[in-house]
């Protein structure tokens, strides 16, 4: 039984740290989620409310704690969720409360953002702010198609501008006369609208219509795309691919250099749209390997993880946990729920005396190790229950041993069964549970109804009935993709084709096994 303090210790849950209200204006950067900064990052980990909009990556969300408030505010072009106006008074207020506000924007918050005024509003209500600069798309939206802003044999000097303005207009505070005779490399944002304007006036001005020029779209993402021409063809072109915003346009010799330096979209899986549906907590690892190879991730988290519905009787086997022969993990998430625990109720290590550790696969080992503990058995291969059960077959007489198996609610019932036939004495810690997520794949559901999808990954399970349970129609043409044959006997009784399936049966495995198929 747990006593009275340990209870409290099970339940307990984290109470925030009063704050005096102070509101970060951050830079998201472009949308590639590496090129956030770490400062960024630990702005949105320090978060009680997070404002974001349109261009901000919606992954950093992961970052936040849990229990942070999350506001979209928008601001896709027309479409504005709030006005500026409103979206200055709510994070005043929000800082005013007591709040840690961390205000994302796309890429740096003062080029072009209006992060000026929003930092002039927090300095009038006489609130705490913080400028966190980011990486700007004017720059690297042009690197990740491999043009170099400056270039010692281009181009000295660059030129940044807006393109939300229309040229054509008298009270237009750009000097279209002395941009088209600047030198060096010219860059403007927001001007896919007015393309043909902006080029028009440029030219009209003393720009050579033979200027190189691109716009990349989705700069960073892994739907980038480019468009290559010149001043006098951009317009034609933009029109006839039906190309559009968001983009960056480049104007100048350095554009040239892309026949050499594109590097981004020469990787073996760009240009792919996957679709990863694990939790969002674990969607990471699966995402950056394939954005790593070029493929353009759509997560879309089907699946939760939470506690057990009966928190305290898994707290109370995991108290007796030293008294096992064997603890058996058969899921990263097991290895957590159950650590969480461990430590909540003990402050050592030792106390898990010399209980002895099975592991059903590398991925489940690798988050014993992230723990410091060894793994004493795993299947050779064939990692799944019945592989399981082989290995301790094969390693010892069970009888009589005893065993605490950390499992989510719903798991098959393999390992009980079997191992209780051979003779063990099996008990079960309910150490978490599957619920479908309903929040936050708003967005990724659009996107994938719109935009369709090349491959589906499932690796679980659970991840197929409960995708299956949103209702959404496959994307036409998609494929289907495995991490093994519990996974794929799912979706054979769903009457899914298999495309795909994983020969190792761990996400580096099923990575293999799309590169193989999909790459270039
Ligand atoms: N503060 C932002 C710019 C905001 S203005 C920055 O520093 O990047 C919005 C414009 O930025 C878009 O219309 C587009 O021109 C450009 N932009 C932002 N992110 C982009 C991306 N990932 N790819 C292409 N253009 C992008």
């Amino acid at each position: 039984m747990l006593n009275q303090w340990q209870t409290k210790a099970v339940m307990a849950s984290k109470t925030p740290s009063p704050s005096t209200g102070l509101c970060f204006l951050v830079g998201a950067g472009p949308g590639d989620p590496g090129l956030l900064t770490i400062k960024g990052k630990e702005c949105i980990e320090a978060a009680d409310v997070l404002v974001y909009d349109y261009l901000c990556n919606p992954e950093f969300l992961r970052y936040a704690k849990p229990g942070t408030e999350r506001i979209y505010v928008g601001k896709k072009a027309r479409a504005h969720t709030l006005t500026q106006d409103q979206i200055n008074e709510l994070i005043v207020k929000l800082t005013r409360e007591g709040k840690t506000v961390t205000r994302l924007k796309g890429g740096d918050p003062v080029l072009f953002g209006r992060g000026a005024e929003e930092a002039a509003e927090l300095a009038a209500a006489g609130v705490r702010f913080e400028i966190v600069p980011g990486i700007t798309s004017a720059i690297a939206g042009p690197a990740y198609a491999g043009i170099p802003v400056t270039h010692r044999s281009h181009a000295s000097m660059l030129t940044i501008f807006t393109g939300h303005e229309d040229p054509t207009k008298p009270d237009t505070s750009l000097d279209y006369a002395k941009l088209a005779v600047a030198d060096g490399t010219k860059v403007f944002l927001m001007g896919v609208e007015r393309i043909e304007e902006i080029t028009g006036q440029l030219i009209k001005h003393g720009a050579a219509a033979t200027t190189p020029m691109a716009l990349v779209r989705w700069a960073t993402h892994g739907r980038q795309q480019t468009l290559v021409g010149t001043l006098g063809t951009m317009a034609e072109k933009v029109r006839e691919a039906g190309f559009k915003a968001p983009a960056v346009a480049v104007v100048g010799d350095v554009v040239t250099e892309r026949d050499t330096l594109n590097w981004f979209e020469n990787r073996p899986l760009f240009g792919k749209r996957i679709v990863v549906t694990r939790t969002r907590h674990q969607a990471g690892a699966l995402t950056r390997r394939l954005t790593t190879l070029g493929a353009d991730v759509i997560e879309l988290p089907t699946i939760r993880i939470e506690e057990p519905r009966d928190l305290l009787a898994f707290g109370e086997l995991v108290q007796d946990c030293h008294t096992y022969d064997w603890i058996i993990f058969t899921s990263p998430n097991g290895v957590e729920a159950f650590f969480k625990m461990f430590y909540k109720l003990y402050n050592d290590a030792r106390s898990i005396g010399g209980v002895r550790i099975a592991a059903i696969g590398p991925g489940t080992a690798d988050k014993i190790r992230e723990y410091h503990m060894a793994v004493d058995l795993m299947p050779d291969k064939n990692f799944v229950a019945e592989g399981l059960v082989k290995a301790f077959k094969d390693h010892q007489d069970m009888e009589n041993t005893s065993v605490l198996w950390v499992r989510a609610e719903e798991a098959r019932e393999v390992i009980a069964n079997e191992l209780t036939g051979l003779g063990a004495i099996v008990d079960e810690a309910l150490a978490y549970r599957t619920v479908p997520e309903t929040e936050d794949n708003l967005e990724a559901i659009a996107r994938l109804k719109e935009e369709g999808a090349d491959l589906i990954t499932f690796t679980s399970s659970s991840t197929v009935e409960h995708f299956l349970g949103l209702g959404i129609p496959l994307p036409e043409g998609a494929k289907i993709a495995s991490i093994g044959p519990v996974t794929s006997a799912t979706l054979k009784k769903h009457d899914l084709k298999i495309d795909i399936e994983a020969k190792e049966f761990t996400i580096p495995g099923l990575v293999a096994a799309i590169e193989k198929k999909l790459g270039k």
